[in-house]
């Protein structure tokens, strides 16, 4: 047996290589890849092409592309992901995020050639093992949420958000006949920043809703805001600090009676797989990141996919096409639904992802669903009670109450005694290879630290995250300097928040370096 890791003794260090840009490589005439039966297809294809397309619109010159070999191309970018931080070489605690392991079977199962290579023109009758897939997967995700249908347009959680939200403005509209009167969305102070931007998106006046000193929906504020002006509440359960909402009979009891929606932020099921259901505790909508709960991995914008669940008397706003099912068993693709919001991406959703989440969920079934929810609020509460436990560091908000799938743990008490701050142990964590929390959210915790360690993680790893943290405390109350200048052992040291958050001082094509360094 290995003897147990202490982060003292962490042996983790970034690789720093000296990489150049691909077009600083680029050599006329390099070329990564030659398949020449296929060219001779190509060209053919290429001169009847060319022949289509009209002479105005057709490329004056060739794209300004690297010309690279094959090799390079490997080398440079795996050189880049030494760089990095990811999933695949250490625990991503990032809270609300849930960065759980990608299982390789997902990325086996998505390169199957009948999936891989569908085209989305294709005629139905030629892709009805891929229609199944997607109606299973449907049928699937309504049955874990508690809603009576699902779509799997929305290619994230935000667009999700957006999708669901103007089925509440259509639902009071159309089908209540309502007009505008129903203007305002009801939401948490602590709610995700993305439900406020969907909801202002499809026209809605944000309510703020404050937390109550034990960090839930407060009922009486949220009494005195609901009314006949009140389309919704939007409204994440277990919330953001990582608690279930024991009121939510009561909370969906008020916004119903005023004659609201419930729209269930479900970024994160994590917690309630094959438990609980969003249906049953009196949600009218939802969302779902597959690329949260459900294994596909994500970070960097994507592809991602945000399905949306909704009630019988909304189904019928739900995007267009739907996919149906005839009672012959064939698949095909409903466009006939008059009231429905439209398209809200193209096509059908991203579809590699769909492949992914089915593979994970068909993989584990009923039961492995459920322990994946216990395991993933046991690892939560193992860390927030001995993290909390560590001096500078706290649990607020009802700390004798259990977590579920997260924690918020405060450093306020590290920062006010040692000036060490969230952002400042953050970063002393990469350098015993630990990537850090989400920090300063929910915005009601001060110097908060957002602790998700999803189920994928062994004790011995999450033992390595609270020695993280023990070590980061002694070295705060003994020798700040060093935490406070941390991280020593990344490939980029010293990073300016603001510079690197800021689009006016990012480079982020060649065309923008040419033109910053011509000048
Ligand atoms: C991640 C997340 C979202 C947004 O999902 P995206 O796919 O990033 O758009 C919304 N709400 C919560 C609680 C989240 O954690």
């Amino acid at each position: 047996m290995n003897p147990p890791r202490n982060p003292q003794e962490s042996k983790y260090h970034q690789a720093n290589w000296k990489e150049p840009l691909l077009f600083e490589m680029s050599v006329s005439g390099k070329i990564a890849h030659r398949l020449p039966a296929v060219e001779d297809e190509v060209k053919s294809l290429a001169g009847s092409l060319d022949a289509m397309i009209p002479a105005g619109m057709r490329r004056k010159q060739s794209p300004n592309l690297p010309e690279i070999s094959e090799l390079q191309v490997v080398r440079h970018f795996t050189r880049l992901s030494q760089m990095n931080f990811s999933v695949s070489s250490g625990i991503y605690p990032l809270g609300s995020c849930t960065m759980k392991y990608n299982p390789l079977i997902n990325e086996q199962a998505a390169l199957n050639p009948g999936l891989s290579w569908l085209h989305p023109y294709q005629d139905v009758s030629t892709c009805q093992g891929a229609l199944e897939l997607m109606w299973e997967l449907e049928q699937w995700l309504a049955e874990l949420s508690g809603m009576d249908a699902v779509t799997l347009q929305p290619p994230a959680g935000a667009a999700g958000e957006f999708a669901g939200v103007m089925i509440i403005r259509a639902y009071h509209k159309q089908v209540m006949n309502e007009g505008d009167q129903r203007k305002e969305m009801l939401i948490p102070d602590a709610a995700h920043g993305t439900n406020p931007a969907s909801a202002a998106m499809a026209g809605f006046k944000i309510v703020v809703l404050p937390s109550s000193n034990e960090g839930l929906v407060d009922l009486d504020a949220l009494k005195a805001a609901s009314g006949p002006q009140t389309a919704g509440l939007m409204l994440t359960n277990p919330n953001t600090i990582g608690v279930f909402e024991k009121d939510i009979g009561e909370i969906a009891g008020i916004v119903h009676d005023s004659g609201g929606l419930l729209y269930y932020d479900g970024a994160n099921l994590n917690a309630i797989m094959g438990i609980s259901r969003p249906g049953d505790m009196g949600f009218d909508v939802v969302h779902m990141n597959l690329h949260k709960t459900f294994s596909t991995p994500h970070g960097g914008g994507g592809p991602g996919s945000g399905p949306v669940g909704v009630k019988e008397k909304l189904t019928e706003l739900l995007p267009v096409p739907r996919i149906a099912k005839a009672k012959d068993g064939r698949f095909d693709l409903n466009y006939n639904l008059p009231r429905s919001i439209g398209k809200v991406h193209g096509f059908y959703g991203n579809f590699g992802v769909l492949v992914r989440a089915y593979t994970y969920i068909y993989a584990l079934g009923r039961e492995g669903l459920r322990r994946t929810s216990e395991t993933a609020v046991l690892n939560a509460n193992y860390i927030a009670h001995h993290v909390s436990q560590i001096r500078g560091f706290s649990l607020p908000y009802s700390p004798n109450t259990p977590r579920m799938h997260e924690c918020v743990i405060s450093a306020e008490n590290l920062a006010e005694e040692t000036g060490v701050t969230a952002m400042h142990v953050a970063k002393r964590l990469l350098d015993l290879g630990v990537h850090s929390p989400t920090m300063y959210f929910p915005l009601i915790v001060p110097e908060a630290l957002m602790i998700e360690p999803t189920e994928s993680e062994s004790k011995e790893e999450i033992d390595l995250l609270i020695g993280a943290f023990k070590q980061i405390s002694n070295e705060a109350y003994s020798n700040p300097d060093i935490v406070k200048s941390a991280p020593h052992s990344t490939a980029l040291r010293d990073l300016d928040e603001y510079r690197a958050a800021h689009p006016k001082t990012l480079t982020l094509s060649w065309r923008m370096h040419q033109k910053r360094t011509a000048k």
